[in-house]
């Protein structure tokens, strides 16, 4: 297989958003043929109709833009292998289950649903006992001619086993007579996962079955397909599962009561794209001779091979990922931040709030843009104060020389000609050298009289920028009187 070019694919199912699980398999695959040079493509897994949801596809094709996974071929890009959505494509699948028909490895079963439901136990459990594979080509021929429906299905052989060799979990090898005869093609003319992506992966030149390994006992029947068509089989990569940890610490496959888990909620949570494609790299796989954790894709896809995978469960831990996307937050261009940061703010701050200096000042302080109003309360609203702030040690200050301080630089700033961070630090500066006070001392009055909390986002100068005059002046009239 090594001259062929490598070839991958992601063949999700539209169900509507993406689950971090899927893109994490989207990325492995994508890197997988890129790191090598090869092809990746998209295709649409949408032939279970009663599952389809609108604007599904759009989801799948807007994350994979967004975090930079670029396709080769695929839905809006085409190629010389489309159509690449599988509703698209029903004939292909119709002619190549006849061709299985006639070489004598698929069979056309006319049972009805009232006996397969009768095969099944009481739990609703049990499996087609291959009542048709036998038929004679003259039963058939009568059958079809009556226009009694039908499903076709594979026939698996009834000794012997079957193995092939996975790249993450190695061996695996089943006895044939645990295989059904799986449907291919159902009564309503569509195709079976378990068929026609055997064929879509044949026929668009797939290298590398990149996927979760809920496929990976169900592969033996997807390779006895290709053997029954004769054709060479791709190698499988199969994924462990993404688990997430509850607070009781009961680790369980990834679900929404660990929290975010589609892509699109975590980048409405002020996750970034490049954040979370990062982490995820790192959930299930490892470099080879580097500690290092910050990987661009380019990086990524030089770094990546198969044997860095693993085939423990990865747990996902959202603290890390806030960890990684506070960095990454840190690292964006102050316009860039600002760009996404001024609209949160302006849906909580009044007009006169200096939105660009707050977030300036919030910039270095959040591990996700979820967090940005909650760090702004102090702004949106006048909170609670609690006078024992205005003592600090270091400082020497207490809630009576605050106040001695608010009184005397409220003319002061009251007179203040411009309204910067260095006209008013300066005017602070020279007020305290006129008093012998230390220039803390004043800037602690101050910040503690305009925020009205303790820890805030930047000194006082550039809160009281953030604040505007009016609303410094009157903070600070409230702080006095409230002293
Ligand atoms: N449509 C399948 C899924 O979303 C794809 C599995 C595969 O990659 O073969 O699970």
């Amino acid at each position: 297989m090594s001259d062929k070019i490598i070839t991958t694919r992601f063949a999700p199912s539209p169900t509507g958003f993406m689950h971090i699980g899927n893109l994490r398999t989207a990325l492995y695959s994508y890197l997988l043929s890129k790191s090598q040079g090869g092809k990746f493509i998209l295709r649409i897994e949408d032939t279970d109709q009663e599952r389809h949801v609108e604007g599904a596809e759009d989801v799948i094709i807007d994350t994979l833009k967004m975090t930079g996974i670029d396709y080769d071929e695929g839905p809006g890009v085409g190629g010389e292998h489309g159509p690449y959505i599988q509703s698209q494509r029903l004939p292909i699948y119709k002619e190549y289950a006849e061709k299985l028909i006639a070489s004598g490895h698929a069979y056309y079963c006319f049972c009805t649903p009232e006996r397969l439901e009768s095969l099944k136990d009481d739990k609703g459990i049990g499996g087609y006992d291959g009542h048709c594979r036998d038929l004679s080509p003259e039963e058939v021929k009568k059958n079809l001619e009556a226009g009694i429906p039908y499903v076709i299905r594979q026939k698996m052989p009834l000794t012997g086993t079957t193995s092939y060799v996975d790249h993450v979990y190695g061996e695996v090898t089943i006895d044939n007579s645990e295989l059904r005869d799986q449907i291919m093609i159902k009564a309503d003319g569509y195709p079976t996962y378990n068929f026609c992506h055997v064929i879509d992966d044949y026929l668009m030149g797939v290298t590398h079955v990149v996927r979760g390994n809920e496929y990976l006992t169900s592969t033996p029947k997807y390779c006895l397909l290709y053997d029954a068509f004769g054709w060479e089989r791709p190698e499988y990569v199969h994924l462990p599962l993404l688990m997430g940890k509850d607070a009781e610490g009961n680790v369980s496959k990834l679900s929404k009561r660990h929290g975010a888990v589609s892509f699109q909620d975590l980048v409405k949570d002020g996750y970034l794209p490049e954040a979370i494609v990062n982490y995820i790299a790192l959930l299930g796989w490892c470099p080879k001779d580097t500690n290092e954790e910050f990987f661009t894709m380019d990086e990524l896809k030089k770094a990546f091979s198969m044997e860095g995978l693993s085939k423990s469960p990865a747990v996902f831990d959202y603290e890390k990922l806030k960890w990684f996307n506070s960095e990454y937050i840190k690292k964006l261009p102050a316009e860039v931040f600002a760009e996404r940061a001024v609209p949160i703010l302006s849906e909580v701050c009044a007009d006169y709030i200096n939105k660009e200096k707050l977030a300036e000042l919030v910039h270095t302080r959040i591990s996700a843009f979820c967090e940005i109003k909650d760090m702004v309360r102090f702004v949106t609203e006048r909170l609670d104060m609690d006078s024992s702030l205005y003592t600090n040690k270091k400082n020497k200050t207490t809630p009576e020389n605050c106040k001695e301080v608010l009184v005397d630089c409220l003319p002061i700033l009251e007179g203040a000609e411009s309204w910067d961070n260095d006209t008013l630090f300066t005017l602070l500066k020279e007020y305290a050298a006129s008093k012998e006070k230390k220039a803390g001392a004043v800037m602690w009055a101050i910040r503690i009289a305009v925020a009205r909390q303790g820890i805030t986002p930047g000194g006082a100068t550039e809160l009281m920028e953030v604040f505007g005059k009016e609303e410094t002046i009157s903070r600070i009239k409230q702080a006095i009187e409230e002293l």
